[in-house]
């Protein structure tokens, strides 16, 4: 080929940064990158997902920035892949496409009054704390305000952040980049208690130790464990014996449980052996009806029939994300992935020839940050093998896509004009006194791109 490889990376949050560092930092295959994102702004998750008071985790984005100012990587952002523009066009533009796009969905817990005033996906929370443009500020701007008791449903990271960022003063959060609005609601927050189901034991919870931690150390909140609660069977015994990080959480809730609450403000309740069954309420929920569980023997639980009611004004489904088809690509509606074989999209057994996958869009939501860079380089590793051997595509110049997106009307956000971006989040954050303050509109974030004027 007299041109470079053109790839489109659809989906700007790790997984799809550490795949265009993989091709652009390599040598053999001369290659040109576009990280497509639907958002006027890149870095997924890490912007919308990792809790902004995580201040070292979050700093991952200036590493993930610094892929922008590698010669031969664009960010085309404010381009939605399978509206704004369709898979199969995209192929007439890249000779091939790599999906990282995520999983940015709640799952659900298929429980009657699910659907109830007041029950809430953690992710749709998480996109609330963090400014994503796509959030709903009404519900969270008057549910919060008017809730004493919260219940957050699932043990895993993202229900110890949720847990965390409701349970912290004000002071513990001025650092982060949260939009002013933000602060302004959980100034005005009443929430006194927080229950923390988790289905099953302290040995089969999902958090990691040092976020764990965090909860028992907590400006004005008290953490409250019930002996009883802590139920190992044989099983459990055995993971505790033959993992660290297993023992090390079973040791810290063994603490906890020792604990006398010292009179804070806010109680947080972790709850064990525990699983909501019900939610009830009248247009807005009320109560959650728990089942007690027992272990099974083999790693999982199963109800006892015994319930206990905890009344909640406010429940967090922390249960995990999911991932969503795209129009046009191959989509595995069991495990909510892109089928694959060593990244290579596969349909029925076959491969789609160009188009490759990464990130938790390739092997669901699991693991830390750090986990996709591997999985990317894996993909673009296949991708790399398969260069010359790609059909070429016929409108292969950035200067064609960006003629396309122009002439349908798409304002692309560029390199440029997320650097903008981000000079205008520096500078609002500087008149709180702090680093930064995420914009929040796709309108206040096109605006400061210099895209759009009034
Ligand atoms: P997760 O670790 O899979 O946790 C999901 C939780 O929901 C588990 O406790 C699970 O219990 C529970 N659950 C699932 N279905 C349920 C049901 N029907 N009823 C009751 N409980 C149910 O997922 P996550 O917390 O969403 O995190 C996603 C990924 O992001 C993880 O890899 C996580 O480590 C990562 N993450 C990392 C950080 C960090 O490093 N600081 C922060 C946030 C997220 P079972 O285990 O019994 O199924």
């Amino acid at each position: 080929m007299d041109r470079p490889l053109r790839v489109a990376i659809v989906g700007s949050g790790p997984s799809g940064m550490y795949a265009a560092d993989a091709l652009i930092s390599q040598t053999e295959t001369p290659v040109s990158v576009d990280v497509i994102d639907k958002l006027p702004v890149p870095f997924g998750l890490v912007r919308y997902g990792v809790a902004p008071d995580h201040l070292s985790i979050r700093s991952v984005r200036d590493t993930l920035d610094k892929v922008f100012d590698k010669p031969g990587v664009r960010f085309v952002g404010n381009v939605e892949v399978g509206s704004d523009i369709s898979v199969g066009k995209l192929h007439g533009f890249f000779d091939a496409i790599v999906f990282t796009y995520g999983a940015s969905r709640d799952r659900r817990l298929g429980i009657p009054g699910e659907e109830l005033d007041g029950s809430v996906a953690a992710t749709d929370l998480v996109a609330w704390y963090c400014g994503h443009p796509e959030a709903d500020r009404e519900t969270f701007e008057r549910l919060i305000p008017s809730t004493t008791t919260a219940v957050v449903v699932g043990v895993g990271n993202v229900a110890v952040d949720v847990t965390r960022v409701l349970a912290k003063t004000l002071d513990e959060l001025t650092h982060t980049d949260m939009p002013e609005y933000v602060f302004d609601t959980l100034r005005e927050s009443s929430i006194t208690d927080i229950h923390v189901l988790g289905r099953r034991g302290p040995a089969q919870a999902t958090y990691t130790t040092k976020e764990l931690r965090e909860l028992g150390e907590l400006l004005d909140a008290d953490i409250l464990v019930d002996p009883t609660d802590l139920v190992f069977d044989a099983a459990s015994e055995q993971v505790i014996a033959g993992d660290k990080a297993v023992a090390r959480n079973v040791e810290v809730v063994k603490e906890w449980a020792t604990r006398i609450p010292s009179g804070k403000s806010r109680r947080i309740h972790l709850h064990f052996m525990a699983r909501p069954v019900e939610l009830r309420g009248d247009a807005r929920v009320r109560e959650v009806l728990v089942e007690r569980t027992k272990l099974d023997g083999s790693g999982g639980a199963e109800g006892t029939g015994e319930i206990f009611v905890i009344p909640a004004d406010l429940v967090v489904r922390s249960v995990g994300y999911r991932g969503q088809a795209l129009p046009g690509v191959p989509f595995d509606e069991s495990r909510n992935v892109i089928p694959h074989l060593d990244g290579r999209v596969q349909n029925a057994n076959h491969e789609v020839i160009g188009e490759y996958v990464a990130g938790w869009i390739k092997r669901g939501p699991t693991g830390i940050i750090g986990t996709n860079k591997k999985d990317a380089v894996a993909s673009v590793a296949s991708l790399l093998a398969d260069a010359s051997k790609l059909p070429t595509a016929p409108f292969a110049t950035p200067d064609d896509f960006d003629a396309w997106l122009a002439e349908a009307g798409v304002h692309a956000v560029s390199n440029e004009g997320w650097r903008a971006i981000d000079a205008a989040e520096r500078a609002l954050g500087a008149t709180h006194g702090r680093d930064r303050t995420t914009i929040s509109t796709n309108h206040d974030l096109l605006r400061a791109a210099n895209l759009i004027c009034d």
